[in-house]
């Protein structure tokens, strides 16, 4: 049985994300950004363990569509593949996934890729403090980029994310 250590699970949270969303933020990282808004989340070891039946749980009794962050969710690729996995047979809307790799190099390797797979979309790459950018829309510095996976896998280029405009 797999367990994950997770930081937290917030439900109901607009940050991370279009719309509501349930939030998993899995324990480690290897990145260290400097500036990196948590540090205390790069630690595999922290958090509490949950196994993927409780996580699912989690989020099904809220009911709204996950994001994957952390930490980076790819420094545990088994453990967020089977939660990615969990989450999609709950069907609940596009699954958003938060890592400190670029999406390059996540696709070089076939553990990152696997999780890439199974996700609707991606915002990679580091933080980058020079880069920050507080007008930027669910991520911290402007390298980053939200990311269709699927129209990007098909297409062989990196497709981006645009917030759909309001109309009135
Ligand atoms: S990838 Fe995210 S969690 Fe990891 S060090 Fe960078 S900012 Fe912090």
């Amino acid at each position: 049985m797999i367990s994950v250590n997770v930081l937290d699970i917030v439900p109901g949270t607009s940050v991370d994300g279009p719309g509501l969303r349930t939030a998993i933020y899995m324990a480690g990282c290897d990145h260290a950004c400097p500036g990196c808004h948590n540090p205390d989340s790069w630690n595999p070891q922290h958090g509490r363990p949950m196994t993927i039946e409780q996580i699912a749980s989690v989020v099904e009794e809220n009911g709204f569509p996950v994001t994957l962050t952390g930490g980076d969710p790819l420094c545990n690729p088994s453990g967020a593949l089977a939660i990615a996995e969990a989450v999609r047979r709950l069907d609940l809307g596009p699954l958003w996934l938060y890592t400190g790799f670029t999406f390059e190099q996540a696709l070089r390797n076939a553990a990152l890729r696997s999780v890439i797979e199974a996700v609707d979309v991606v915002v990679d790459g580091p933080f980058v403090q020079s880069r920050r950018d507080l007008s930027l829309t669910f991520r911290g510095s402007c390298n980053q980029r939200i990311i269709l996976v699927s129209q990007s896998l098909r297409q062989g280029e990196v497709v981006i994310w645009r917030e759909p405009s309001c109309d009135f």
